[in-house]
């Protein structure tokens, strides 16, 4: 049990999500894609961008906070035999076990119930806040954006490729942030917020198999090493699906706070400080 939790908490320090750059980017990129009636709010793009993080941090000190970032999909017969689970947190409590649906990761709950906190503060006019609260939202939406964050094989241990997770997220972005770029065009509306979260999770648990695939061929081709051929590979083989994930999930940010000012009734923003 020592051992388990020490793990545990070695793994809460090291499996941070995408990586800081990543979330970085993620966040401040979206106010490129907010439509013209908020064009103020790319006075966030700073906060948006230095925050990124924050909610990796907070595991430190708040122990509920761990299971926010990441759902063990594949953990589920539902979804194995479906592709689907259940939406209802409640309902999902009482079908699966609340402890269950805990343990496995509650992240696209987590999601809705900080865009739902977002339209309150809109609602509110609380301008400070919503800032914050936006730049939470987008780092759960960049968690869901990630594949290993959908999957019980997190860090590739149950195939094998224990470490795939900071290969991947963390040294290999950090090497090739600069060649991603994303092509910019106004967001839309978001019909249905919370069935539209399980659906982005559906799909982008699909890119988990290519991924680990890159990882075992860029592996063999670098003679069993982790070097600097093995990094070339994995990019290589994994770029074309790394830099949409990172340019849809900056957009489905952008998408969500426009939705959310939507649902907050318009309310007038403000001339925000950068
Ligand atoms: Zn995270």
């Amino acid at each position: 049990m020592l051992f388990r939790c020490s793990f545990l908490f070695v793994l809460l320090l090291v499996l941070c999500s995408w990586g800081e750059k990543a979330h970085q980017k993620i966040n401040s990129s979206s106010v490129d894609f907010l439509p013209k009636e908020l064009s103020q709010l790319k006075a966030w793009r700073e906060v948006l961008k230095v925050h990124g993080s924050d909610a990796d941090f907070r595991k430190k000190d708040d122990k509920t906070e761990f299971v926010k970032h990441f759902i063990d999909i594949d953990n589920y017969e539902d979804f194995r035999t479906k592709r689907s689970i259940e939406l209802d947190f409640e309902k999902a409590c009482q079908k699966y076990g609340r402890a269950r649906v805990i343990k496995d990761g509650t992240l696209p709950w987590v999601t809705d119930s900080t865009y739902r906190k977002l339209v309150h503060d809109f609602k509110s006019g609380d301008w400070e806040r919503a800032a914050l609260t936006a730049t939470d939202l987008g780092h759960y939406i960049g968690d869901g954006f990630m594949p290993l964050h959908i999957s019980a094989n997190y860090d590739g241990q149950l195939s094998g490729q224990t470490g795939i997770h900071r290969r991947y997220e963390e040294t290999m972005i950090d090497r090739y942030i600069d060649q991603i770029q994303f092509k910019n065009s106004v967001c839309t509306k978001v019909d249905d917020v919370h069935s539209f979260i399980f659906s982005y999770l559906y799909a982008n648990q699909s890119y988990l198999r290519i991924l680990l695939q890159a990882d075992a061929s860029a592996y063999l081709k670098a003679g069993k090493q982790y070097n600097e051929v093995y990094y070339e590979s994995l990019w290589n083989g994994t770029s074309s699906f790394t830099g949409k994930l990172l340019e849809e999930s900056s957009r489905t940010l952008a998408r969500l706070i426009y939705t959310a000012w939507l649902e907050a009734g318009k309310p007038k923003i403000p001339e925000l400080n950068n």
